[in-house]
């Protein structure tokens, strides 16, 4: 460059101006979005994504855990291929919805019966009413700071803060989240503590019976990527039998840790499954499962159902194909190479970090992962907090992996996919210690 010459603008850069002027934020999702602006992409392959100013970049992030087989997979791509040519979506059901359901049912008994719709959003909302449907109550249990979509209910207590968290009696207060949250949104939900078995049981002894359903991810991403303690999920099971309340288990993102899901896994039985992600393949999908006796709620066979499901693009059969195709190469043996790897990043990275005496380690479970700086444990949404020099750390952090080739999510999580190999899991523990210890004032 000569002197007093600005740099050109990359071509990133100058679509994040253009996307500015038509888009609120430059960005469709508050959650993808980073400073100074994301690069575009361009175009995936396998594990790499290409960015239009050509550079290639490790994919962690893969669009938020939902590609477990990375881009442009290529039995998603010739089930794609093979089915636009017969139409995108019919007012009339396809074989394929059969097939994917079939698909689920195989893998869990529990999951017998599935209605598809179009994100995980959408599943925890359908799996809500059908809970409401089946016990004729509208007040719901979700966990501090655990996010299941945007629907109203399931944001509440997304971003609590020390100075709001609790209520008067010291329990986890109903904060909203978006602004102009209608009060009775609040009210009707109840928010539990994630690794606190004594008070979780107090609060449902308090609001059982008035519970439609409690929600729950047993390894949720906004409690740090931990695992729900097993005394916390006694207690729910207990409050669930007494009082009458479904369970309602948000796979969404753990689908993926085991053939079967998240569920077994945990010894959680319940009444309904929300999924989405890993099984559309790629495309937008959520479903809400669970045994005939619970999913009848929906069943219309005998004249209106107690709750109707709708949906112009549930169950499009380009979602049912990837869906199908993505599942069919996730077997048992893709799952536990996955999570295996996965093991294998978090024991080289820790590795990593204690040779440079840093006080940094990756949380997680199978193919899933988190960075956690400071010595604290994790055990809830409260301590995933990160304090204010790690908050201030962890963007920089996420630039330096990202200036180093490898797009992690905006708060320092990932996924692994199956096009990846020991190699990439070996550059991607290796570039991550040497992100953290290259940026200053966390330790
Ligand atoms: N539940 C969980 C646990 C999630 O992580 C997400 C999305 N990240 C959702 C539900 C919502 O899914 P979607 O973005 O497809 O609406």
């Amino acid at each position: 460059n000569e002197v007093g010459l600005d740099p050109p603008l990359s071509r990133s850069a100058a679509a994040f101006l253009r996307e500015q002027r038509v888009v609120p934020g430059g960005s469709m999702r508050h959650a993808s979005w980073f400073a100074p602006h994301p690069p575009y992409a361009a175009r995936g392959q396998g594990c790499w994504i290409l960015d239009i100013d050509g550079r290639r970049i490790l994919d962690c992030a893969n669009n938020f855990f939902s590609l477990v087989h990375g881009h442009a997979f290529p039995p998603i791509v010739a089930a794609l291929t093979e089915a636009i040519g017969r139409g995108t979506a019919f007012g009339l059901p396809t074989e394929g919805e059969i097939a994917l359901a079939e698909a689920l049912a195989a893998r869990n008994p529990a999951l017998e019966q599935t209605r598809f719709c179009n994100s995980g959003t959408e599943a925890l909302l359908a799996a809500v009413k059908g809970a409401r449907g089946i016990t004729g109550r509208h007040r719901i249990a979700k966990f501090e700071g655990c996010y299941h979509g945007s629907y109203d209910h399931m944001e509440v207590s997304l971003d609590s803060t020390p100075a709001n968290w609790d209520d008067a009696e010291g329990n986890p207060a109903s904060v909203p989240y978006a602004k102009g949250t209608p009060p009775a949104v609040l009210a009707d939900t109840v928010v539990l503590p994630y690794a606190d078995a004594d008070r979780c049981a107090a609060i449902l002894r308090r609001h059982g019976p008035g519970l439609a359903a409690i929600v729950l991810d047993p390894h949720a991403s906004k409690a740090g990527m931990v695992a729900m303690p097993a005394e916390v999920i006694a207690a729910v099971r207990e409050a669930c039998a007494r009082d009458g309340i479904l369970l309602i288990v948000d796979e969404v993102v753990n689908f993926r840790l085991g053939f079967a899901g998240v569920s077994p896994l945990f010894g959680l039985a319940p009444d309904f499954v929300t999924l989405g992600k890993i099984i559309g393949g790629g495309l937008p999908v959520g479903a809400v499962s669970g045994a005939a006796g619970r999913m009848a709620v929906f069943d219309h066979a005998a004249g209106k159902p107690r709750v109707a499901l709708g949906g112009t693009f549930s169950a499009n059969p380009l979602t049912m194909a990837a869906g199908l195709a993505s599942l069919a190469h996730y077997d048992a043996a893709a799952v536990a190479r996955l999570n295996a790897l996965g093991d294998m990043l978090r024991a080289r990275a820790d590795a990593g970090f204690a040779a440079a005496g840093a006080p940094a380690r990756l949380d997680g479970m199978g193919s899933l992962f988190r960075l956690h700086l400071g010595t604290r444990p994790v055990t809830d949404y409260r301590s995933a907090r990160p304090t204010v020099a790690e908050a201030a750390a962890l963007p920089r952090i996420h630039a330096a992996m990202l200036a180093a080739g490898v797009l992690l999510t905006p708060n320092c999580s990932g996924a692994l996919s199956t096009p990846m190999t020991e190699e990439e899991v070996a550059l991607i523990a290796d570039r991550l210690v040497e992100a953290c210890m290259a940026t200053e004032g966390w330790r």
